[in-house]
């Protein structure tokens, strides 16, 4: 029995809806930052599951690895996580048969500090699973239905029947969350005609590190260096095209695949699972409610054009923990309008302004134009001539621009 359940299972200081990256790295701040009087239950029908079952890996920018760090769950993934060492980006046709180099990323943001590694989701949500336990978060496998805000509480309903009651419901329970919809939140933005196809391939010679991002005209397919001789790929094609490749037998797959991938790493094998997400633009109209706040994917959502989606909701995450932690400890209500406000004023502009600079990258290179063409490769061509410029863009890829919280910098609450 964890230490939150010692006490009384169905109330906690915060409930979380959504055991993804965001509300489990939430729960592991605020465990470790305010002790064991400070309880935190985390709700998730997937907590049911024996493993997660997401193909997807995510490259974690140096900002959101150092939270990783802080909140002592990186060694545990460090052995599978892939340092990306250098990044070409190209802007070609698809049947052009060579795609010159128009930018390239060393891949340091300080000396010996990769901007970023690769690692397969289900590894760290494994080891954010694990960490929980260890520090006696409360972990319940049942569904968030509803919620009402009682004066100085929450009352929170399972779709089992259950009920919890805190003194802050934070949902992050991903895109469709139903937290958000419960408390009458609108979203706004639109879907992309475009999803995502997602695979991990393996090779035949070593990829030294190397990411590339090959913007062809049905949108960005990237291959995405992992541990061992393999490469996740997030392949972005138009919604219906998605659909069909995916569906398509294994040798014409490959075929596909081979196509756009090249072949400078020898021969290429699919492994595991592919799989296509469907893509869009979202924000919430406010991440904050009457004892209720929106992390993660639930408050917004983005291309994944620059690998920045999750890192986006650990941004959060540690903007978040940071005024719970400095309002507790002064005796404050976690839950309290001031709390809230204060993590709204702190997240809200930065995710509007990723929000539109991923929506204005996609539209700029996902398109058959040769007058766009022209002018994006003279402004990639600019941005590598320009030192300054192109540590200006690492440093914004690694999340070390803004007002950057406590976690991101490596440093507990
Ligand atoms: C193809 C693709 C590639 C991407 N690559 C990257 C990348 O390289 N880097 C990056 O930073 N980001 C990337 N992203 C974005 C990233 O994957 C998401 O932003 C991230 O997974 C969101 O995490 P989350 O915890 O907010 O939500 P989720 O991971 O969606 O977790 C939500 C959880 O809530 C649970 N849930 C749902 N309903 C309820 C309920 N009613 N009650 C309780 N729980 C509930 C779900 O079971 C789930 O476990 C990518 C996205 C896509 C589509």
């Amino acid at each position: 029995m964890n230490k939150a359940s010692a006490s009384d299972a169905s109330r906690a200081e915060v409930v979380i809806g959504g055991a993804g990256f965001a509300g489990l790295a939430l729960a592991l701040a605020l465990r470790q930052g305010l002790g064991d009087p400070f309880t935190v239950t985390v709700i998730d029908p997937a907590l049911a599951l024996a493993q997660s079952k997401d193909p997807r890996a995510s490259a974690i920018a140096a900002a959101a690895r150092r939270l990783f760090e802080a909140i002592d769950v990186w060694d545990a993934v460090a052995a599978n996580a892939q340092p990306i060492l250098d990044m070409v980006v190209t802007d070609s046709k698809l049947d052009d048969v060579v795609r010159p180099t128009f930018l390239a990323f060393g891949g340091e943001v300080e000396e010996g500090e990769p901007f970023a590694h690769m690692i397969e989701n289900r590894h760290l949500v494994d080891a954010l699973v694990a960490k929980a336990k260890e520090l006696g978060v409360g972990l319940r496998a049942g569904a968030v239905e509803s919620f009402e805000a009682n004066g100085n509480s929450v009352e929170v309903a399972l779709a089992d029947g259950g009920s919890m009651s805190a003194r802050l419901l934070v949902g992050a329970d991903g895109a469709n969350s139903v937290t958000r919809e419960r408390a009458g939140i609108a979203s706004y933005g639109w879907k992309y005609d475009q999803a995502a196809i997602v695979a991990t391939v393996a090779h035949e010679r070593e990829h030294d590190g190397r990411a590339e991002e090959h913007f062809l005209p049905a949108g960005p397919f990237a291959i995405l260096p992992l541990t061992g001789k393999r490469c996740s790929i997030v392949w972005t094609e138009n919604a219906r095209e998605a659909k069909r490749i995916v569906a398509l037998p294994d040798v014409e797959f490959h075929a596909e695949l081979e196509k756009r991938f090249g072949m400078r790493l020898g021969e290429l094998t699919v492994v595991g699972p592919r799989r296509a997400f469907p893509l869009g633009l979202f924000t919430a109209r406010t991440f904050i409610g009457e004892r209720l706040a929106l992390v993660g994917d639930a408050a917004h959502i983005i291309h994944p054009i620059a690998g920045q989606g999750l890192n986006m909701g650990l941004r959060d995450v540690a903007a978040l923990a940071e005024a719970i932690a400095d309002a507790a400890r002064l005796g404050l209500d976690p839950g309290g309008a001031d709390v809230l406000e204060r993590y709204q004023r702190w997240r809200r502009f930065d995710t509007m302004m990723m929000g539109v600079a991923t929506d204005g990258l996609n539209r700029l290179f996902s398109n058959h134009s040769d007058v766009l063409r022209l002018a994006r490769d003279v402004g990639l061509g600019l941005v590598e001539r320009m030192p300054m410029l192109k540590r200006m863009f690492i440093r914004e890829a690694a999340g070390f621009t803004g007002d950057v919280p406590k976690l991101l910098k490596g440093e507990v609450l």
